[in-house]
């Protein structure tokens, strides 16, 4: 119906469509309309509060009576572009307060909004723009997100648009969007620090970081980015106001290291156990936290992330040691039950101590459940790893990131003769070992396959478009 009222209107431009479900005050037009880009179809606006005339402006403008400031905005128009996996999540929570969602996006999403409370899926991003939406809320990968917010008509919005864009990273955002979005429409960058996983029993406490990148000071203005805000504030998220430098600081390297580990231990394929009496049942949301999301948004944090590559090495680097001082400790052992000494003068009080703690391990552990025994091995070697690379806390961490800095500190608590018990009681440790190097391999491969991949199509099939590897 959309589409047959907009080419049956008689204006070369487009018209704006009637929307059934407007929820929100009529939009805040300026005094002068005259001044809408040149683009918009001024005289066929089906404005919900059209100012009557200039001269009735005038007449407003000239007169001293103080119009009492519009009442504050509770309801928004909501475009969502990008309406994927965390788009649809966020669709959800939107329309539950009694916002209208507007989505569009490269696939057709239209049956999955009309399942959906007060949400309409357009096909095509004209009718959305001229559906006047108060919000438009970039939700596409960080990869496409410059190709998508180049594509979307912005001379058919309001001249004053909030743009808010929920992308991991946050300088790039800010940046393509001072650049490119007109200094008439508002931005505010966000990152929701938390997924459609790790948020699905709700927000409450939940990281939600923003920075008011543009917000014009006239009372409307003001007042819809606190309406948006509000939709998190309502919630119960944390709100935590951080300059997107600031943010990608802290954030890009604990983001990609915790979907590192998600992914490597996923592909270790390890069993969780009905009876987790070790609560590493944490360790397994990781798992599901991280792999439920896109390998692309994987990939954009490692590719947003100036460190990535360094990182990935300093992995491989911590992981070598921690086996390194495995094998070393064993080795000890062994040499002082056949020689009654280690031969190495600073590990014999260490091999001493370990090899008292196995045979009293040994005793107690009759029963061990190798699959618990193995989940627990692999989860305090993770956490070697992760102190070797010295993580730290933060004061945005996902509930991914918290899982990693609670294995630190486990490994901190329980010592490395706990550690060598467990990896000399469990049949298969040698094999575990193996499996995590696979994985990480296996991980840093298809990282770095992708890198491969883009550049290559950029060099070779694109000559001359190096620059832009997005698409
Ligand atoms: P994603 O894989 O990062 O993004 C999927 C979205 O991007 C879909 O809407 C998809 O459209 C669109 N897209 C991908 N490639 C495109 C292209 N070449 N052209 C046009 N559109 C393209 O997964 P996501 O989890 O939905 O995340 C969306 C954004 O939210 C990302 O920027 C992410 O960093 C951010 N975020 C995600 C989470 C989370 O936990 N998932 C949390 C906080 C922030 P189609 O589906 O139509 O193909």
């Amino acid at each position: 119906m959309l589409s047959t009222l907009a080419s049956s209107h008689p204006c070369t431009n487009r018209p704006s469509l009637p929307f059934p479900l407007r929820l929100s005050p009529p939009p805040f037009l300026p005094l002068s309309r005259h001044r809408l880009p040149l683009h918009s179809c001024h005289s066929c606006h089906a404005s919900p509060s059209p100012l009557p005339n200039s001269s009735a402006s005038l007449s407003l403008s000239q007169s001293n009576s103080k119009p009492h400031p519009p009442p504050p905005l509770t309801t928004l128009k909501i475009a969502i572009i990008g309406f994927g996996n965390f788009g649809q999540f966020l669709s959800k929570y939107f329309s539950q307060q009694g916002h209208t969602i507007l989505a569009h996006s490269r696939s057709d999403y239209s049956s999955i909004a009309n399942s959906l409370d007060n949400t309409i899926f357009f096909k095509d991003p004209h009718d959305l723009c001229e559906s006047h939406p108060d919000v438009v809320l970039l939700c596409t990968s960080i990869l496409s997100a410059e190709k998508v917010l180049r594509s979307i008509p912005i001379q058919r919005l309001r001249r004053s648009t909030l743009f808010v864009d929920v992308l991991s990273v946050k300088e790039f955002p800010r940046s393509i969007f001072l650049e490119r979005l007109p200094p008439d429409f508002d931005i505010i960058c966000t990152h929701p620090m938390f997924g459609p996983e790790s948020g699905k029993y709700g927000w409450n406490g939940l990281p939600f970081v923003y920075e008011k990148v543009r917000i014009g000071d006239s009372h409307e203005r003001v007042s819809r980015c606190e309406a948006f805000l509000n939709i998190f504030k309502k919630e119960g998220c944390r709100m935590i106001d951080m300059s997107c430098k600031e943010h990608d600081e802290i954030a890009a390297e604990s983001q990609f290291l915790t979907h590192t580990v998600g992914r490597v231990l996923a592909e270790m394929r390890l069993k969780p156990n009905p009876d987790d009496s070790m609560g590493y049942d944490t360790l397994f949301q990781l798992i599901e936290n991280t792999c439920s999301d896109s390998f692309e948004l994987y990939y954009g944090l490692f590719m947003y992330n100036k460190n990535s590559t360094d990182l990935l090495d300093r992995i491989y680097a911590a992981y070598e040691e921690v086996k390194k001082d495995l094998r070393r400790m064993v080795q000890g052992i062994l040499r002082r039950r056949l020689f009654g000494t280690t031969g190495v003068g600073e590990l014999e009080d260490p091999a001493a101590r370990c090899e008292a703690f196995l045979e009293s391990f040994n005793k107690e552990m009759v029963d061990l459940n190798e699959n618990a025994a193995g989940v627990h091995f692999v989860a305090l070697t993770i956490g070697m790893i992760l102190a070797k690379l010295g993580l730290k806390p933060t004061s945005i961490a996902t509930k991914g990131y918290e899982t990693l800095l609670k294995l630190v500190e486990d490994i901190s608590s329980e010592s490395f003769d706990l550690y060598i018990a467990l990896f000399m009681h469990i049949k298969n440790s040698n094999e575990l070992l193996d499996q995590l190097d696979i994985s990480l391999a296996k991980v840093r491969t298809e990282l770095y396959g992708r890198l491969h991949d883009i550049l290559r199509r950029q060099l070779f099939d694109q000559p001359g478009i190096i620059s832009n590897v997005h698409n």
